[in-house]
């Protein structure tokens, strides 16, 4: 059976990788971009895959995208929340903005994909919903008490809608990245990147794919014995 998947924040980046991933496991998939219009135009020119537009911090804007999706490529049966920002900066300097934006982006986010799929995964009796947490909702960041705090909620959303979905065919699992060599990764600063890879046991940066291959389990026909469960893949750098 062909399952039609959306991966936010899907035409660049781990994105892009997840989106290739799901593709090679044989979903029909839509990858959603924020603005970036050149890069995702890139992207559908380069795999095919067709590209969706709107603001995962929008609750209207998702439900309209989810519902255009649906109507193109048929019910969703596969949601993958990667779409991330950060609005990095110490408790002192950062601003209410800097708080809300990447609460309403990467938390917000996961509530509006899963209040526009959710209840047709349920409906249909499967679903698999993926969201991307960090390595640093986690174990905390000095830096990103917005980005640190989003993240770690995201895991308790993914523990708490697992329960909801588990006797309706529908997983909800989570995974943490490590540091993955990204743009988002390419914006902090040299001297601070030497300093975080010493920190990695295996002694690297995390490559896309690597995150990709694990969202390809929890999304498979046969990992759904696995719920409310999140994945570290971060090189061992963050253990428990
Ligand atoms: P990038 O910055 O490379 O890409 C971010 C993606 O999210 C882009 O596709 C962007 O769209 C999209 N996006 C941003 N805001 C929105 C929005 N409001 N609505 C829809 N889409 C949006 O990030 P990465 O690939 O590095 O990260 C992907 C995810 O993994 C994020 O959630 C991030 O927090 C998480 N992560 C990353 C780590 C890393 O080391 N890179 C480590 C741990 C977690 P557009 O192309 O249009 O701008």
């Amino acid at each position: 059976m062909t399952r039609v998947a959306i991966v936010t924040g899907g035409s660049r980046g781990i994105g892009k990788a997840i989106s290739l991933a799901l593709k090679e496991q044989g979903a029909t998939v839509a990858a959603n971009f924020a603005g970036n219009a050149a890069k995702a135009a890139e992207f559908t020119a380069e795999t095919g895959i067709p590209t969706y537009q709107w603001d995962v911090g929008d609750h209207e804007a998702c439900i309209a995208g989810c519902a255009k999706v649906a109507a193109d490529l048929g019910p969703i049966d596969i949601v993958v929340n990667n779409a991330g920002i950060t609005r990095d900066g110490v408790l002192h300097r950062m601003t209410f903005d800097d708080w809300n934006e990447v609460m309403r982006i990467n938390l917000g986010g996961c509530f509006n994909m899963a209040k526009a799929t959710f209840p047709g995964m349920r409906e249909r009796g499967w679903g698999r919903i993926v969201n991307i947490g960090s390595i640093n909702g986690q174990a905390g960041q000095y830096g990103q008490v917005n980005y640190a705090a989003a993240k770690s909620g995201i895991h308790g959303f993914t523990k708490a809608l697992a329960q909801e979905g588990a006797k309706f065919g529908v997983t909800v699992n989570a995974i943490a990245p490590g540091y993955i060599d990204t743009e988002m990764v390419a914006a902090v600063p040299a001297p601070v990147l030497e300093k975080i890879v010493a920190k990695i046991p295996v002694g690297r940066l995390g490559h896309a794919e690597e995150i990709a291959r694990a969202v390809a389990f929890f999304t498979s026909e046969d990992g759904g014995f696995a719920t409310g469960s999140t994945m570290s893949v971060n090189g061992g750098q963050h253990m428990y």
